[in-house]
């Protein structure tokens, strides 16, 4: 086998050890038990409970957002988000192409279709050149100052950028364009919590973001997700939608409007108060191994994805870049073989058949990066 391979399991081995190596574990050493025992003897399990609050308390604490609204998962409340931001039938939602599928769902949920702009290589994430070339060559905004896609005569409603494996996009040049022309920003941070442009937390930069803490991610409660904002109306009609729309009485049921049961369970919510505890040590580590494979790699020759100057990331998982699909698919195959665990990139959105006929700007970097890119271990240690 090629020694390039062997040097990058050599170098992996050098961090995590020998064995079988997870790409990315759970780590459960702190008050978890604790606290879900504690949400089990207060019989408070489901969808209220002082957990829910307190870990609402803790996300909009660490992330810097003046509030936050915890859902069940990191779909939900992104589905949640974009019906915030105003997506209705027919809308259509401008995101990226390299993407795990449920952005994209997120907007078809909405009844609305996803428009796929490229990625830029070194970010991973939504280009604001290619953003901004797309509407200048595409849309207008309407004596009404809303933004129209000019071929279809279609509303585009929102922009959805996604910081990929935590890497932060550059969101803040996005945010401008958004401005310019009336597009609502929503931010998929589900990968990134932890990642910052400056001192400003991802998910911030837009009106809301979105969060995930599926058992991948960097903290996980099983299954939970929240929206952050800064905006007191955009909280209140997110938490509002998310528990059912119920208009507030010590006994009748009157739901004024489509909700949702999206709600974090208190249980789940205990374990989540556990994780952000040891959030801030997770990051540490997780930054001292983007370090250590940044400056091996560097000395083997090895392509690896660096955060871009001005940003945090959180690396939650970590990139190396194979020269084009035949070595990928030959280094999934022997590392995977070899016990350590490594996956490709997400199949592109506009390759699978319920997007595959959206529109679409050029993809070229998109489609370079799902041939080259493989996620390598990354796990808290
Ligand atoms: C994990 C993830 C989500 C949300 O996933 P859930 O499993 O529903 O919590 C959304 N978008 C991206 C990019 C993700 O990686």
């Amino acid at each position: 086998m090629s020694t390039h391979f062997e040097n990058i399991i050599g170098i992996i081995r050098q961090r995590y050890g020998a064995g079988q190596i997870p790409l990315h574990a759970p780590v459960f050493r702190g008050n978890e038990k604790k606290y879900t025992n504690l949400a089990i003897d207060s019989t408070f399990v489901s969808s209220v409970g002082e957990y829910v609050n307190q870990s609402e308390k803790m996300l909009a604490e660490f992330t810097g957002a003046k509030y936050a609204v915890a859902t069940g998962n990191g779909t939900s409340a992104l589905h949640a988000a974009l019906v915030v931001a105003g997506v209705q039938a027919n809308d259509l939602v401008i995101t990226q192409p390299f993407t795990f599928v449920a952005t994209a769902n997120a907007v078809a949920y909405c009844h609305a279709e996803p428009v796929f702009v490229d990625i830029d290589k070194d970010t991973l994430g939504l280009s604001s050149e290619k953003l901004k070339l797309f509407l200048e060559k595409e849309a207008h905004v309407n004596d009404q100052g809303i933004c129209i896609h000019t071929a279809t005569g279609r509303t585009i409603r929102a922009c959805l950028p996604m910081h990929s494996f935590g890497l932060v996009c550059r969101i803040q040049e996005i945010a401008k364009i958004c401005k310019d022309y009336n597009i609502v920003l929503v931010e998929d941070a589900a990968e990134s919590i932890g990642s910052y442009v400056g001192n400003t937390h991802t998910g911030l930069i837009g009106q809301l973001g979105t969060l995930s803490f599926n058992g991948n991610k960097t903290i996980t409660c099983g299954g939970g997700g929240a929206i952050i904002t800064n905006n007191e109306a955009i909280a209140k009609k997110a938490k509002y939608i998310t528990t059912t729309a119920k208009v507030p009485h010590a006994y009748e049921f009157f739901h004024d409007e489509l909700g949702y049961n999206y709600r974090l369970p208190n249980l789940n919510a205990a374990l989540l108060c556990a994780q952000i505890e040891q959030l801030d040590g997770f990051l540490k580590n997780k930054a001292e191994t983007a370090n250590f494979y940044h400056n091996e790699f560097a000395k083997n020759d090895i392509e690896f994805v660096k955060n871009l100057e001005g940003t945090t990331s959180n690396y939650w998982l970590n990139c190396v870049l194979l020269k084009d699909r035949n070595e990928r698919d030959a280094f999934l195959k022997y590392s995977n073989e070899n016990g350590v665990m490594t996956r490709p990139a997400w199949t592109l959105m506009t390759k699978l058949p319920m997007y595959e006929h959206c529109i679409k700007g050029t993809i070229d970097n998109a489609l370079e990066m799902e041939n080259r890119l493989v996620n390598i271990p990354s796990s808290v240690l």
